[in-house]
């Protein structure tokens, strides 16, 4: 019996090395600069899985030296008073990033809030005018979550280039950012979603699979191509029989980590590289203000 198993990407690993290597330039850069980076994540409300991420965040910044300026409201704030919010934060030069997490409550307008975010300091790459640099191909912010994707794709120096690259999903925050990335690479790209017909019949034609769904375990092995390479961004609770609640994601690992060549797990992937890529537009934010100080390598 054929008892092959992919090989694992290991996000958590390569953030981690990423991280380290942004402590060890943030110490040189510090006394040069007179201020370290800095990043507001702003969280309105109390959703258990926000207050997780922002505090996985706000740790993360800690670790490799950027101040946060994150700033949390109860649920009842209104509109307004978040815009004066973004504006100060725009004005303050300990500022470099600002991120808004996601979902707001739904009194609020996120989309018109996030695009008041000055394009420069938009440390989740949403804001409009990043997108369209995405369009573009021209150097910004990029979405974080996609943009971690492609930096554990390099690092495992997996080819793009010609090859048949399926996004599962569409939104905004990963499947269209995602799709262009990965066209960048000169990638051929399909896009299916919840109105595709024949989802098994798409991702079976990929070399390069991306879920990014938010439906446990939607992908299967029998719809995955043999020597596929499976990245799984689906970050989904379930409770099992026992009532016990687990992280779980859009891929059934277990099954597919026989039939393709690599794959990413959940937890362990693509959610650290999501932060990893948020400490890096930060730090990428900071030098931009400070361009006379020498880059990194
Ligand atoms: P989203 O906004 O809900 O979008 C989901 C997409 O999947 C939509 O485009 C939807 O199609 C499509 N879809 C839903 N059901 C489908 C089905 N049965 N077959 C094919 N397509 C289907 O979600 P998101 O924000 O992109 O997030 C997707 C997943 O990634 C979630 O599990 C989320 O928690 C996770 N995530 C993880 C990270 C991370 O750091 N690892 C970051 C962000 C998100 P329509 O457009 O037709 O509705």
């Amino acid at each position: 019996m054929d008892t092959k198993t992919a090989q694992r990407l290991d996000g958590k690993a390569l953030a981690e090395r990423i991280q380290t290597e942004l402590k060890q330039r943030i110490q040189v850069l510090q006394p040069e600069i007179g201020r370290p980076p800095g990043l507001a994540v702003v969280m309105v409300g109390d959703n258990p899985a926000s207050a997780v991420y922002v505090r996985n965040k706000e740790r993360a910044c800690s670790k490799v030296g950027i101040a946060s300026f994150g700033q949390h409201f109860p649920t009842e704030t209104t509109q307004s008073e978040l815009e004066q919010v973004i504006q100060a934060l725009n004005q303050n030069e300990w500022v470099d990033g600002i991120l808004v997490q996601l979902p707001l409550p739904n009194h609020l307008d996120a989309v018109s809030l996030l695009h008041q975010i000055a394009p420069d300091k938009d440390a989740d790459g949403l804001h409009p005018i990043n997108l369209g640099r995405l369009v573009r191909g021209e150097p910004g912010l990029r979405s974080c979550t996609p943009a971690g994707v492609m930096r554990l794709l390099q690092e495992y120096q997996i080819p793009l280039q010609g090859k048949q690259a399926v996004v599962v999903g569409r939104s905004i925050l990963v499947g269209k950012p995602q799709a262009l990335m990965l066209l960048e690479a000169d990638a051929t790209v399909t896009i299916a979603h919840s109105r595709s017909h024949d989802l098994s019949a798409i991702t079976k034609n990929a070399d390069i699979l991306i879920a990014a769904v938010g439906r446990p375990e939607l992908i299967q092995a029998d719809m995955v191509k043999p020597g596929a390479v499976v990245v799984d961004v689906g970050m989904n609770r379930v409770t099992d029989s026992e009532g016990n609640s687990r992280l779980v994601g859009d891929v059934q690992f277990n099954s597919v980590q026989g039939v393709a060549q690599s794959i990413t797990p959940v937890p362990g992937g693509i959610g650290p590289m999501t932060v990893a890529m948020l400490l890096e537009n930060t730090m990428s934010s900071y030098l931009r203000q400070h361009s006379d100080v020498p880059k990194a390598p």
